[in-house]
């Protein structure tokens, strides 16, 4: 259902088709996400799904006239409660620019108006099937379409048997889920492709689905009382076991369609689930992997078998991996074979931000082409309040390396974590200018805290205090606070209390959208040629626009592409040296450098900020 990607079939539903499949079990999967951008035109689809911040539900917000009569809050109420906010730590910044505004507030009564044809047209298609269940699956701006639409089955053809599953009915959300809508028969809180079968069978033998674990049903109306999480559906331990997901309905109602796509669609894979740094230490904002970090990957034959299978099936498709964070073993095995057959599957994939350069290197050569680290933030103290396990040198030397190798990055910088000082944020616009040259953050702000990250679970601990749904859910739920509680995934604290003074946040959005405007033209390079580096400077901060280093300032230049102290610099690469004979003396030329700009220092540690071009 709307509002989901249109460029991307759904692995959720591809996996339950193939697993009803395996089955013996006939299934259809209907993608009335296209037909919804048919009916409201692709760029007014696009606008409310990419353009929109997920926490103020455009989406929902579209569908909740539908599915509740008794709403008496008017679209002008929504606009000036939910899309005229500013930012919560500068209240003088609008989220939304005003050409974007005034662009969204004519675009979505239009959209709204689109609902009821819309619904009416899906009822028909599902009719033709004559199913005897359905299933919704729901995450982000799907909830309330998905509820629309089954409450208009339900009592349209009341014998349907109505499931819903995905992240959006996991836990609390599942459990509220059922309570306040008597025409959902079953709702599954967790991992779907084991239990999704053995229910379907169990109704269309009996129908009843008896007690099975992380299922909310009428039979059996488990709901989590005050402060427990209900249980989840048993996890898959062996991902080998997963079918590849079934695409083939995806790509048959695109063609069908009259969307017209600027590219060819791109693939979902999943190689793993849960995060092994999370089992760790989870990251104090992070709330992605619900309540399931085990982490578990698959085997690299199968990982290579499922790339290989639906790249052949749907050729010209790039594919996105969907998985939280790399397998460090895949290293070994899976992108040394993919890096051996020279085939370029376009991938991305989600890394965490202290890689090696040999192992960026693979994943190059492996048919990488963007990655999505987890810098989130170039102060070491903000690093550490959030449990990221990386350090400031390590995000800066992964995005020059980026730079060197040709490898596309996006990445957030985060920051309103208690415990945050002035100087961190003074300390991060200080180095912006220094790494003008670097790929910028696609996002940046305050952080939001969502259900099952640490922020929300202990937010008395991490200083948050109370916490409330974002506003938007009241927009959309007419239920009491309770219950839009439980629905909600996205939160804000009761009273913001700035961590710092507005003055700090302010200069640090100045330097990041500098850094936006001039990233195209800043560049910092360099060139080995004999003797010397020959290094390019067009950064707005640049003194000299050629620099020539030479004698002992080229070694020690080239033993930093990597962060490291004097000591290591000179046990590494104090051969190469002809001058320097002692960590003092490496450090007075290492500090000439720094003066320079062209090198950064954090405690002990020194980094070369140029990249090496290869001509
Ligand atoms: S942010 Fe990334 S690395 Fe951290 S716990 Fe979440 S998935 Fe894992």
């Amino acid at each position: 259902m709307p509002f989901a990607n249109l460029l991307t079939p759904s692995i959720g539903l591809g996996i339950l088709k193939a697993a009803l499949t395996r089955a013996g079990i006939s299934a259809k999967v209907l993608n009335f996400h296209l037909r919804f951008a048919e009916l409201c035109g692709k760029e007014a689809y696009n606008t409310i799904y990419h353009r929109t911040c997920p926490e103020h539900l455009v989406g929902e917000w579209i569908f909740s006239d539908s599915l509740f009569s008794e709403r008496n809050d008017s679209f002008q109420d929504y606009v000036s409660g939910v899309l005229s906010a500013s930012e919560a730590d500068r209240p003088d910044t609008p989220i939304y620019g005003k050409s974007l505004l005034d662009d969204l507030v004519e675009r979505i009564p239009l959209v709204r108006e689109r609902v009821h044809g819309f619904l009416e047209g899906c009822l028909e298609d599902v009719r033709v099937y004559k199913p005897r269940i359905i299933g919704f699956t729901s995450m982000f701006e799907q909830h309330l379409a998905s509820l629309s639409l089954a409450k208009l089955i339900k009592s349209r053809i009341p014998d349907t048997f109505i499931i819903f599953g995905g992240s959006n009915c996991e836990g609390p959300m599942g459990a509220e889920t059922l309570r306040q809508f008597g025409f959902v028969d079953v709702v599954v809180s967790g991992e779907g492709e084991v239990v999704f079968p053995e229910i379907v069978r169990s109704i269309l033998a009996s129908g009843s689905i008896g007690n099975i674990q992380g299922i909310f049903s009428r039979e059996r109306p488990f709901l989590p009382v005050a402060g427990q999480s209900p249980q989840n559906t048993v996890m898959t331990r062996d991902l080998d076991t997963v079918p590849i997901p079934d695409y083939d309905d995806y790509f048959e109602q695109l063609r069908e369609s009259s969307i017209e796509l600027t590219r060819e669609p791109t693939l979902l894979l999943e190689t793993s689930r849960g995060c092994w740094w999370g089992e760790k230490q989870h990251c104090t904002f992070c709330g992605l992997n619900g309540t399931t970090m085990t982490y578990r990957s698959k085997s690299a034959q199968r990982a290579l078998d499922e790339l290989i299978y639906l790249t052949d099936k749907h050729p010209g498709c790039k594919v996105t991996v969907v998985d939280n964070i790399l397998d460090m073993k895949y290293f070994k095995s899976f992108l040394k074979v993919l890096a051996e057959r020279k085939r370029d599957f376009g991938l991305f994939y989600e890394v965490k931000s202290n890689l090696r350069k040999d192992q960026l290197k693979l994943l190059v050569e492996a048919g990488v082409k963007t990655i999505q680290p987890g810098i989130e933030s170039f102060s070491d103290n903000v690093l550490r309040l959030m449990r990221k396990g990386v350090s400031t040198l390590q995000n800066i030397q992964l995005l020059k390396w980026c730079a060197e190798l040709n490898m596309r990055v996006f990445y957030n910088v985060l920051w309103g974590f208690p415990g945050e000082s002035a100087a961190d944020y003074d300390e991060v616009t200080r180095l912006i200018p220094l790494i003008s040259h670097l790929r910028h953050p696609v996002g940046s702000g305050m952080i939001r805290i969502d259900r099952f990250s640490p922020n929300f679970n202990e937010n008395v601990r991490f200083g948050f205090g109370e916490l409330l749904p974002f506003p938007a859910y009241y927009y959309v739920y007419p239920f009491k606070p309770e219950a839009v509680f439980n629905l909600a995934y996205f939160f804000e604290p009761k009273c913001h209390k700035p961590t710092v003074e507005r003055c700090h946040v302010t200069e640090l959005s100045k330097a990041i959208k500098s850094w936006e405007e001039s990233y195209k033209h800043s560049n910092l390079f360099f060139i080995e040629k004999e003797t010397t580096l020959l290094i390019r400077d067009t950064r707005p901060i640049a003194n000299e626009p050629l620099v020539i280093l030479d004698g002992d300032f080229k070694p020690a230049y080239l033993a930093c592409d990597e962060a490291r102290t004097p000591k290591q610099i000179l046990q590494s690469a104090g051969k190469n040296f002809q001058q320097v004979a002692s960590e003092a003396h490496l450090k007075k030329l290492l500090a000439s450098l720094v003066d320079r700009s062209l090198m950064i220092r954090q405690g002990e540690q020194y980094l070369a900020l140029a990249y090496r071009k290869v001509v």
